[in-house]
């Protein structure tokens, strides 16, 4: 999967796009992140990308001009889809990451200042997506989150596809608790099932956790998640 990030500062993404598993994945070929600064295709001789908006207010709005020309360059001729990151999209989540793995080429456009021109939501970007209820100063992080949330489910990202599989939200419950080595720490102990090496004994454990975390900490969950009758009886002892 191709990802193109258009931006006005290009470092911020890339240098989180270099590291660990994003950087890893790039090199191995498994996936293409490329990133594009808007104020390259700014006409203007000042190289401004911005201006004060029409009817009065506070900030600056992002002009059409810098913006479609960056988006029309950057696709080309390829069918990809333009995702606008602002606080009015439709909120981001582990099932949209799933739906958007499917693609082969993804836009996303980072807003900054007061955000974008609206002739260019009107005429370019195909839909707009929110990481949540709070106003940040650009869509970069928003943007880096749609990546990383994505490029996690594409093959050959993560060492075993078995890797996400068992995650928080994928499989419609939160994931139960990891422990690592030592088995004693600072007096806390690894609960013995887990060293206990029988893995139809730890599947059950691990999964009546994820039933018990998902029912305190996001009940609302437990009505869409996929349960059977020993999910059931778990879900009625606890
Ligand atoms: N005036 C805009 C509004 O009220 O909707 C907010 C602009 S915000 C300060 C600047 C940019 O940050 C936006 O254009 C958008 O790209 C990005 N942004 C801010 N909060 C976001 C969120 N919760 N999700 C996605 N993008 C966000």
């Amino acid at each position: 999967m191709r990802f193109d990030i258009l931006t006005l500062f290009p470092e911020v993404c890339r240098a989180y796009c270099e590291e660990s598993i994003l950087g890893r994945a790039q090199r191995a070929g498994k996936l293409e992140i490329m990133v594009h600064n808007i104020r390259d295709y700014t006409k203007d001789k000042h190289g401004r990308v911005d201006d004060y908006p029409y009817g009065g207010g506070n900030g600056m709005v992002m002009q059409p001009q810098p913006v479609l020309d960056c988006i029309r360059a950057v696709r080309g001729e390829r069918a990809a889809k333009v995702c606008y990151l602002s606080p009015k999209g439709e909120r981001f989540s582990q099932q949209t990451a799933a739906q958007l793995s499917q693609m082969s080429d993804l836009i996303l456009l980072c807003g900054h200042y007061e955000g974008i021109d609206q002739r260019i939501l009107d005429s370019e970007v195909d839909f707009e997506l929110s990481l949540g209820d709070f106003v940040l100063t650009g869509g970069e992080l928003p943007a880096l989150a749609v990546v990383d949330a994505v490029a996690r489910l594409l093959p050959g990202v993560l060492a075993a596809d078995a890797c996400y599989e068992e995650e928080s939200l994928q499989g419609g419950l939160l994931e139960y608790p990891q422990y690592t080595r030592p088995p004693v720490y600072e007096g806390m102990e690894v609960p013995d099932i887990l060293l206990s090496g029988d893995h139809a004994k730890i599947a059950r454990w691990r999964r009546n956790e994820a039933l018990r975390i998902t029912k305190e900490r996001r009940p609302d969950l437990l009505k869409t998640a996929e349960l059977d009758r020993e999910d059931l009886r778990a879900l009625e002892n606890l």
